[in-house]
């Protein structure tokens, strides 16, 4: 397969959202047949994000293969069908590292290293891995231009024009143009500066996103075509919307689709849209409404979980149902007050999570939940603290917790495993509290068996299911009998029956705890069954009051 490549870089600010638009690109060339997929280059030094704190960068998201990488993956994997990994996404640490083992092996027999053509090298290597893969590769450097870390990828995608050809290579400039309220007008200067910033570089943008609160009128269009020296049909308007699932149609109906194949010599079908098309007339017109409380500690900040924000909203769509999430965070709110809020709401959601803070106010929200028979979704700490919760009330292990909040309780239900036989990858993992933070978590897709007459399997409807995962605790099943005599029911385990993956209450509506992340692998096209059917739950609770 020839794999032409499409560059996206971004101009003026940062928070214009190029992985969205990198995102709906890919959608819209999916809907022309073709096979796409994606990159993240990400210019920041830390080698991977997974130690990285969200409140700075926003959810760690986490693929197939395990690896932890930037939220921008996840865009990439909701909007299209793209399988994405480890080599989809790259930082300079990780480019930087790789060029120093290499040097400290010997490989470049004592020249000496630089940026360039040695980084350079590097990161076109890092691209042109995706080269077979499919028809289109949608390339995405993090960052503004005119960041100083950025420099090495600008070069490294420049250079990849003359290595590939002209019609194999499309540089996507996504710019700001603002509207001035005092001028009542919108203005082109930023978006001027921004590709004059790329040419100083070498790139010459063959089309400009502009994200701008109005549409671009004609006038405006041309004035930047001018400027900038990009033709005026590939200006395209990026204009706010209030629901980013719109973003394919919207760019769509500014050509961007036909100009894009057009530059690259491409034939294609006109686009299907029809599902898009439809999603954005379910989001427009919900028949309900459901609140659901998002108990956490990350809660002032949306990108946190980002994935589990835009699950939750898929669960909704497919009950015809518009999801209001209520973020209350638990180290603020306890005790009644805490419940009044609770009482609000018509489902109760335990994100994941990592570190001591606010777990007290997390296990009164299960509490509430389990007894108020509110619908209950645990997710990853939420499913631990689920068992911790169960333990202390309900089978009477008053000091019964997580090794992780407390080393020594005589009740480690949720424990650390000393030795664990990774059956996926074949390694032995050695672990305990002082292992590195970065190397013992259990990451990526591993299977899971459900138990028929479940809640899960009821939501599934098959008996293997494979799920991805972002941990270093499990349950410690030593207290599975007490548990289960107590009432708890463990629904989903690992093919031999050693790691317990979900948990779930009988005698509850809906109350279902899973040690995995389904939000990974939730699509507005293809929403996740267990988000639709708690969501479903929280709808009947809600209609039923
Ligand atoms: N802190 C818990 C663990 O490491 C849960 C992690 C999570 O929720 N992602 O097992």
């Amino acid at each position: 397969m020839n794999t032409k490549f499409i560059f996206i870089t971004g101009g003026v600010l940062s928070s214009l959202g190029k992985g969205l638009a990198a995102a709906a690109i890919g959608a819209l060339l999916e809907a022309r047949g073709l096979k796409v997929t994606f990159q993240k280059l990400d210019p920041y030094i830390n080698v991977d994000p997974g130690t990285m704190n969200p409140f700075q960068h926003g959810e760690v998201y986490v693929t197939d293969d395990g690896a932890e990488t930037d939220l921008d993956l996840g865009h990439y994997e909701r909007y299209t069908r793209a399988k994405l990994g480890q080599r989809h996404n790259f930082t300079s640490g990780r480019i930087y590292h790789s060029v120093i083992s290499k040097e400290r092996k010997g490989q470049y027999l004592g020249g000496t290293v630089q940026v360039i053509p040695h980084i350079t090298d590097e990161i076109k290597s890092s691209i042109l891995q995706l080269a077979g893969e499919a028809d289109i590769a949608i390339v995405e450097i993090g960052g503004t231009v005119g960041d100083i870390e950025g420099l090495p990828f600008l070069e490294a995608i420049r250079q990849l024009r003359g290595n590939l050809g002209k019609e194999n290579t499309l540089y996507v400039h996504v710019t700001y143009v603002p509207y001035i309220q005092t001028a009542g007008e919108l203005k082109t200067k930023p978006t001027q500066h921004s590709v004059k910033e790329l040419r100083a570089i070498g790139i010459h943008p063959d089309i400009l996103l502009c994200r701008t609160p109005i549409d671009l009128s004609p006038n405006i269009k041309s004035k930047i075509a001018l400027f900038c020296d990009v033709k005026e049909d590939r200006v395209i308007t990026a204009r706010d919307v209030k629901c980013i699932y719109e973003v394919p149609l919207r760019f769509h109906n500014e050509g961007l689709d036909e100009r894009v194949v057009e530059t690259l010599n491409m034939w294609t079908r006109a686009p299907v849209l029809t599902r898009w098309e439809d999603l954005i007339a379910k989001i427009r017109e919900p028949q309900h409404t459901v609140q659901i409380a998002m108990v956490g500690k990350y809660v002032n900040l949306t990108e946190s979980y980002k994935s589990l924000n835009e699950a939750l909203s898929h669960g909704g769509v497919a009950n015809h149902s518009a999801v209001e999430i209520d973020f209350i965070n638990s180290e603020k709110l306890r005790g009644e007050e805490l419940e009044a809020r609770l009482a609000e709401n018509d489902g109760i959601l335990v994100p994941g999570g990592f570190g001591s803070r606010g777990i007290p106010g997390k296990l009164e929200a299960i509490a509430y939940a389990r007894r108020n028979k509110v619908p209950f979704f645990g997710i990853c700490l939420g499913m631990q603290l689920a068992v911790v919760e169960f333990a202390r009330s309900a089978v009477g292990l008053p000091l019964a917790d997580s090794t992780e909040f407390a080393p020594t309780t005589p009740d480690p239900v949720i424990y650390l495993m000393k030795e664990w036989h990774d059956y996926r990858t074949g390694n032995v993992q050695v672990r305990d509290e002082t292992t590195d933070l970065g190397g013992t978590m259990r990451l990526g897709a591993y299977p899971c068996r459900l138990a028929a007459g479940s809640k899960s399997f009821a939501a599934y409807r098959t008996e293997e299911i494979f799920e991805r995962h972002r941990h270093r605790y499990e349950f410690n099943l030593a207290y599975r009998d007490r548990l289960e005599g107590a009432g708890l029911m463990f629904t989903g385990l690992s093919p031999d029956g050693q790691l317990v993956e979900i948990v779930e209450i009988s005698e509850h509506p809906w109350f279902v705890a899973c040690q995995f992340h389904p939000e990974f692998k939730s699509r507005p096209l293809d929403p996740h069954p267990l988000f639709v059917a708690f969501v479903q739950a929280a709808l009947a609770l809600k209609l039923g009051r």
